[in-house]
């Protein structure tokens, strides 16, 4: 950056052009679009009248009290969250690490304690203390406790149980349901190899057939969908994606497909990225979207491709940038779906993921910045394949690669040390 504020691209003569066309035919997703295509342009307007030097400008105090007070106490509004509270936790610590604000050692050993309450007594954490164990809360837990880093974090997790629990959600077919008698899908296979990764509980028995069952859910549109058959969705592309870099076999994609179903997820008018297909922007597919860019790159450069730029990702990513910043924060901190919605904890983590994706390019040998605003925008980097950053999963890998991989009871006659895969394919999964 040479200091000069950056020509924004939605003040731009041309950007009314990329609103949506409807070709005359108007149906319920046509209107809502340009309902939300109004309200963005509406705050652009805004942004003009009182801006002379376009300078998007990051709430980074706003943003960091927000997540302070969420971090001691939650409003009566997230009562129905009461079954997500080690998400809270990953949400609002990750936040903060983006942010670079440190978390307090009585704070963190207070969350440490919290989690501890949360695993169940067959492995795993559940939602709250004395709930049933869950995949989605077992990930959140392991990655908020892994983003604390002290022996006292590590020490929470009972690794011969938590791999009993991925044991007793594992599915004959490869897949793995959300929790005992739960539904399949593919959050859990990501969520299940990014917890044994990261603990160093991973053995190739526990993922027989998973890659399978993940390869499945690439469909004809390119993305993947929650099982397999039904359409394609960013989440769960994200996770499917992540989950087979985890276990070696990105490879085994239809890559170029899901690139270009992936690419098309982003909004010409709006700069942010959409779920699905035909739907609206939404802030938190900054990352679930745009998180697949980084793990395309990756498993495209592997293959050979040659036409790779060394200088940024294959998506837009200052019109990103322009979203989240422009149309993302409240001002009284906290970050949000798209204009005229509230704020959450959900949206403030996945909206900063994504800002973090969109400054920062390549891995740790390669990194270009691209910072919309000021200098003092700029987040720290986060691990595409965790979203954590990225020397939080390398020292979480290191610590757990010095323990023993527990025996795997279930295991046949496995030949010992047989494990996948290489830790160092994962951390540098950014390359
Ligand atoms: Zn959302």
């Amino acid at each position: 950056m040479d200091g000069l504020p950056t020509p924004l691209r939605c003040f731009r003569d041309g950007h009314s052009a990329e609103s949506f066309v409807d070709d005359g035919v108007e149906t319920v997703t046509s209107v809502e679009q340009k309902k939300v295509e109004r309200s963005i342009e509406e705050v652009i307007t805004v942004y003009k009248q009182i801006h002379s030097l376009p300078q998007p400008t990051l709430l980074r105090e706003q943003h960091y009290q927000y997540l302070k007070k969420g971090l001691r106490h939650l409003s009566d509004a997230y009562e129905c969250l009461d079954a997500s509270r080690p998400w809270l936790c990953f949400w609002i610590l990750h936040s903060l690490e983006l942010l670079e604000e440190p978390i307090p050692a009585a704070v963190a050993s207070e969350v440490c304690q919290f989690l501890a309450r949360c695993q169940s007594p067959t492995g795993g954490f559940a939602g709250g203390p004395g709930q049933h164990a869950h995949l989605a809360p077992t990930y959140a837990a392991v990655n908020a406790l892994c983003i604390i880093g002290t022996e006292e974090a590590y020490d929470v997790i009972d690794r011969e149980k938590l791999l009993d629990f991925l044991w007793s959600v594992k599915q004959p077919d490869g897949s793995f349901v959300m929790h005992v008698g739960g539904e399949v899908d593919v959050r859990s296979a990501y969520c299940a190899a990014s917890v044994a990764s990261l603990t160093n509980i991973l053995t190739p028995k526990l993922f027989e057939d998973t890659t399978s069952w993940i390869l499945r859910c690439q469909n004809w549109e390119g993305g993947l969908s929650g099982v397999p058959g039904l359409e394609a969705h960013g989440g769960y592309s994200f996770c499917g994606t992540a989950a087979l870099v985890i276990l070696g076999k990105e490879h085994m994609l239809d890559l170029k497909a899901l690139l270009r179903w992936v690419v098309s997820r982003q909004m010409r008018f709006e700069g942010g990225f959409q779920g699905r297909c035909n739907k609206l922007v939404d802030g938190c597919y900054s990352f679930w979207q745009a998180g697949l860019l980084p793990l395309l790159h990756r498993a495209l450069f592997k293959e050979g491709e040659s036409e790779l730029s060394c200088q940024r990702w294959m998506f837009d990513q200052q019109a990103l940038q322009e979203y989240i910043l422009l149309c993302c924060q409240n001002p009284n901190g906290g970050l949000l779906d798209k204009p005229g919605k509230s704020r959450d904890f959900y949206h403030t983590c996945y909206c900063l993921s994504g800002l973090s994706l969109a400054q920062n390019f390549g891995n740790v040998d390669l990194h270009r910045e691209m910072i919309l605003g000021k200098e003092e925008n700029r987040l720290a980097p986060t691990h595409p394949v965790y979203n954590i950053c990225p020397e939080k999963v390398a020292q979480a890998l290191q610590h757990f690669h010095r323990l023993p991989v527990p025996d795997d009871k279930t295991q046949a006659g496995g030949p010992a040390g047989d494990r996948l895969p290489d830790p160092d394919a994962a951390s540098n999964a950014q390359s």
